[in-house]
């Protein structure tokens, strides 16, 4: 437990056997109602820590509200275990409709087939996910916040900050007197935010890379992400994670130069950052996660016209244009 500001707290919640090590929840203590930003897993870890925290802080969960980020099941899950009949739980349009229309491992599947990822490999990513193993039990209703909306609680108030990229309905605090943003998993320190390209509908980098740029400008002392450590000089790290894309994606084009490509085989050939001697020997949530990251730079390319998509052999392959 920790106090970052009068009446605002981070409580850390660990997250067993994730890369991740744990999520940040943040508690801010108001008069008549807290706020718990971000959860937890469903998990019996996550469940005793945040029980844990909440005593200690004296929270009394029918007077608290809750705000989610985005749906990823270590900031969304604990929710069915926290929430109330009183509990307000905000969240954003985009990623409630993603929750509405999930259909388990069937969609992945369709996406698995067209990128070239063996669907085998993804059954067995899918079983270890701990979203699949430690997921919500249930979805309360949902108040759906827009982007310049704000939320009072004790001394602080909280603008939202819509921040595509991450998922597509990826949304920030930011406490302007404060100069405090609460940066969800949009901004990370030490890891780099994951950005997916699987749902083919939007063109996640370019929103992420927007999205980047647009909070760029806020006045901010302190980051207070979902992740790791809270941090400052958030415009370092922007510039950080904007150079990582810009090399990023000189690497894919450099890959396409050789041969048009799935992006799974375009996964393969990327540098990445595991403990692993050959892709094949990368465990199979790394691998989905690798080639989701490699799909949403191919698809990035696709935006600005660089690259084209081709049919071969009933799979996506992504082609570089060849510049005038
Ligand atoms: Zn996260």
């Amino acid at each position: 437990m920790e106090e970052i500001r009068p009446n605002w707290y981070r409580i850390e919640i660990p997250l067993p056997g994730t890369p991740l090590k744990y999520l940040n929840s943040y508690v801010i203590i108001g008069d008549e109602k807290n706020l718990i930003i971000d959860t937890g897993l469903n998990h019996e870890a996550c469940r005793a820590a945040m029980q844990k925290g909440l005593k200690t802080l004296g929270v009394d969960m029918n007077r608290t509200d809750i705000f989610i980020t985005h749906f990823h099941a270590d900031h969304f899950s604990l929710v069915s275990m926290l929430a109330t009949p009183q509990t307000q739980v905000y969240f954003n349009r985009p990623d409630a409709e993603l929750i509405e229309s999930w259909d388990g491992i069937n969609t992945m599947v369709g996406y698995s087939k067209g990128h070239g990822f063996p669907v085998a490999v993804l059954k067995r990513a899918f079983e270890n996910h701990p979203g699949t193993k430690f997921g919500t039990e249930w979805v309360p209703d949902l108040k759906l916040l827009t982007d310049g909306q704000t939320l009072a609680y004790g001394d602080y108030r909280l603008t939202c900050v819509a921040t595509p990229g991450h998922t597509l309905g990826h949304m920030c605090l930011y406490e302007a007197r404060e100069k405090i943003l609460v940066a969800g998993d949009h901004l990370l320190i030490d890891i780099t935010p994951n950005i997916q390209g699987w749902l083919d509908r939007a063109n996640l980098l370019k929103h992420y890379l927007e999205s980047l740029k647009k909070i760029y400008d806020l006045d901010v002392d302190l980051v207070l992400p979902g992740h790791r450590r809270l941090f400052g000089d958030h415009r370092a790290r922007i510039d950080e994670l904007l150079a990582h894309h810009a090399h990023r994606l000189a690497e894919v084009r450099q890959i396409l130069a050789e041969a048009p490509m799935s992006a799974y085989s375009t996964a393969a050939r990327m540098t990445w950052d595991i403990r692993a001697d050959t892709w094949e020997d990368f465990p199979p949530a790394q691998q989905w996660f690798a080639t989701g990251e490699a799909l949403s730079h191919l698809r990035y390319l696709e935006g600005e016209g660089e690259a084209r998509r081709e049919m071969n052999d009933g799979k996506i392959v992504f082609r570089l244009v060849a510049s005038a």
